[in-house]
């Protein structure tokens, strides 16, 4: 028996990939996924198959409507091998949204306006009953980029922020000339690059070398924070946005 945590759900769908969340770990994160399946049935059956190990709380389908399908206390399969701030056990620490969308291997639709805020608002109400941080609401390409890149460039993250979901600033345009680091470079650049980064939160190396799951992680940041162009190069308004991005956190309480 499943009783809904959000007034915003329609429709209860059990899975029984679940287990409890570990040391003592409660939602400080809020995880925004695409299903990458054809169509929200396909993608609730497969959420739902105990040989498929995979689970989420909710699944927000292209009309908006909101199905839950693991309690919100519960340990949702959703984010796999990941990382954010060192913390490895991602499922513990979140709750996962899965929005419905054929994904890049479907021909990666637009989300409709009505999922949109559907998202926007499920978002919001899980957001304020947990004290979430703006930045604690990501992409599953965020803390797994060397295997995820969903939901993808098209989502508005944007939109989202302007109603008080997520922590995004506007980003610097592409230029050309200026920094440019990519596969390869291994210098102090690189590693003041890989620093910012993990200041920020991703699981990103710090060897001072452009590595391939150095590039994963450049990709992430541009697919969510600078979607103009997803090249894995880091250029000058990548790290000109990145700035922004830390400088708008809010600063810790000084203690006079
Ligand atoms: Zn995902």
């Amino acid at each position: 028996m499943l009783t809904p945590d959000s007034p915003l759900v329609s429709r209860i769908h059990v899975s029984p990939n679940i287990d409890e969340r570990r040391r003592g770990l409660t939602p400080a994160l809020l995880i925004l996924h695409y299903t990458g399946l054809p169509t929200v049935e396909r993608s609730i059956e497969v959420l739902a198959d105990p040989r498929c190990k995979v689970s989420c709380h909710y699944v927000v389908d292209e009309t908006g409507r909101v199905t839950q399908m693991v309690a919100e206390a519960q340990r949702a399969w959703q984010a796999g091998v990941s990382s954010w701030f060192g913390e490895t056990d991602i499922n513990s620490a979140s709750i996962g949204i899965e929005i419905q969308n054929p994904g890049h291997s479907g021909g990666y639709p637009d989300f409709p306006a009505a999922q949109m805020t559907a998202v926007r608002d499920l978002s919001l109400d899980i957001i304020q009953r947990y004290t979430m941080p703006a930045a604690g609401v990501l992409a599953h390409s965020d803390i797994a980029p060397a295997r995820k890149i969903d939901p993808g460039e098209k989502f508005d993250w944007q939109g989202l922020a302007k109603a008080g979901v997520g922590h995004w600033v506007p980003p610097e345009s592409p230029s050309e000339g200026g920094l440019k680091l990519g596969l390869g470079d291994k210098d102090e650049c690189v590693s003041a690059m890989q620093q910012r980064l993990a200041a920020y939160g991703y699981g990103v190396p710090t060897s001072g070398e452009f590595d391939i799951a150095t590039q994963y992680v450049v990709i992430a940041f541009q697919r969510h924070f600078r979607p103009a162009r997803v090249d894995g190069c880091w250029d000058a308004s990548c790290a000109t946005t990145l700035e922004r991005l830390i400088e708008a956190l809010p600063k810790p309480e000084l203690i006079t």
